[in-house]
């Protein structure tokens, strides 16, 4: 408490000030402690103008927070970038780097005016790139980014920007060349933004491989137990790192302390889980194979997928954990009735939680394309994602076989 001698404070003053602004203690706490404080005061006004002056120590929470920042140095490890930036969700970590990106060199400011992305890329960044920078004039392409021919020509005709990939896509699980449509971006002066939210850094580091910016929806596999939501963008270098946290201060979208200390926790288990998720979906996937009622299942490390030999020479032996299968019925009904049959698994819109979801795309993730569009895309009524979890495969097979059963 300050100086009360020559004037005593009231029970009014005091309620707000007692017990806060303690020296912090001793010994170093080995979790780092959620700082809720949006703002910071210093000993004398001369060292706070000296932290503005360097812009570097904590001043207020929008400009920087020790506990986000704690995560956003996990993360940068974990990617093998220069600097992450963390947001209050994977859309706002997508819309900040593709600004990012879409920042020429030697300039402050966005001008986001030519986009090539990948045609399957997920929904809401479709949503974004096309009812919001598309609609602010920015020229958008769509190509198959397994097709590098394709990928080619479309550099040639759009000349972007900025090139938005997956390495798996939802719900077909394609597997793109990451290396391979680095050096395109590269040598065609864009830069490559990696979604990498499905593969997480346990299956893949793009930075590593030539990519400029990884987002994550760190709803997903990060935090990994369904109950956080936020965002995360690492940059491979400097300039970028600087552009989104100039962008991150003006915009504002930054995560929030608690957020951030979910987040950091679920980092520390994320090998594990990841591992054990992408094992599980390995058996699962086999067990689905030999099923009558279901007539296809799509998964990387099945050597019926097209892109398997990829997949085991980028992934490093590690396939995912998403198992996409289509049942034989071929119906809508079929689908609901096998979602309906599950115990264990749940039926859910999210991935990469601990918990085995389900969905069908047709209903959820691709609903607004239409019959047509999801038909044309190879997205079947009949579809049915698995996001596998960390339970015993034994009792996901399981759950899977009473549920088939009553398909
Ligand atoms: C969920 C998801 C997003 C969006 O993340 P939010 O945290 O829901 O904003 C972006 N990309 C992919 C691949 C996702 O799965």
């Amino acid at each position: 408490m300050a100086d009360e001698t020559t004037h005593p404070w009231s029970l009014t003053t005091r309620l707000v000030h007692e017990g806060e602004r303690a020296a912090t203690p001793g010994p170093l706490p080995t979790a780092t402690p959620i700082y809720t404080s949006a703002t910071y005061t210093y000993t004398s006004a001369a060292e706070l103008d000296a932290c503005f002056e360097r812009g570097e120590g904590y001043v207020y929470a929008r400009y920087g927070n020790p506990t986000v920042a704690a995560f956003e140095r996990a993360m940068a490890a974990a990617e093998g970038g220069v600097d992450a930036v963390a947001y209050g969700s994977g859309m706002a970590a997508l819309h900040a780097a593709i600004l990012a990106a879409g920042t020429p060199r030697g300039e402050t400011s966005p001008r986001v005016e030519r986009v090539l992305a990948a045609r399957d890329i997920y929904g809401a960044t479709t949503g974004l790139l096309q009812g919001f920078f598309a609609d602010q004039g920015a020229q958008v392409e769509y190509v198959d980014m397994c097709d590098l021919a394709a990928v080619d020509a479309a550099i040639l005709t759009t000349n972007p920007q900025v090139v938005v990939i997956e390495q798996i896509s939802n719900p077909l699980l394609k597997v793109v060349d990451v290396a391979a449509l680095a050096a395109r971006a590269k040598s065609a002066g864009a830069r490559l933004v990696v979604d990498s939210t499905m593969t997480t850094p346990i299956v893949q580091q793009p930075l590593r491989l030539g990519a400029d910016l990884v987002v994550h929806s760190a709803t997903k596999y990060i935090g990994g137990h369904g109950d956080v939501t936020g965002g995360v963008v690492v940059a491979r270098a400097p300039l970028l790192a600087a552009t989104l946290r100039r962008h991150a201060k003006l915009l504002g979208a930054v995560l929030g302390p608690h957020e951030a200390f979910a987040l950091l926790r679920g980092l520390k288990t994320l090998a594990l889980r990841v591992r054990q998720q992408c094992a599980n979906a390995a058996r699962v996937a086999e067990w689905l194979n030999d099923q009558p009622s279901v007539s296809r299942v799509i998964y990387p490390g099945l050597a019926s997928h097209p892109q398997h030999e990829l997949a085991t020479t980028q992934f490093g032996g590690l396939f995912g954990a998403m198992v996409t299968l289509e049942l034989r019925a071929g119906d809508r009904a079929a689908a609901w009735a096998l979602l309906d049959g599950l115990k264990l698994i749940l039926p859910a819109t999210s991935l990469g939680d601990i918990y085995t979801l389900a969905s069908v795309p047709a209903m959820s993730s691709h609903r607004d394309l239409g019959p047509d569009q999801r038909h044309e895309r190879g997205i079947g009524e009949a579809m049915v994602r698995l996001s596998i979890g960390i339970e015993d495969a034994a009792d996901i097979i399981a759950d899977l076989r009473g549920a088939l059963a009553a398909v």
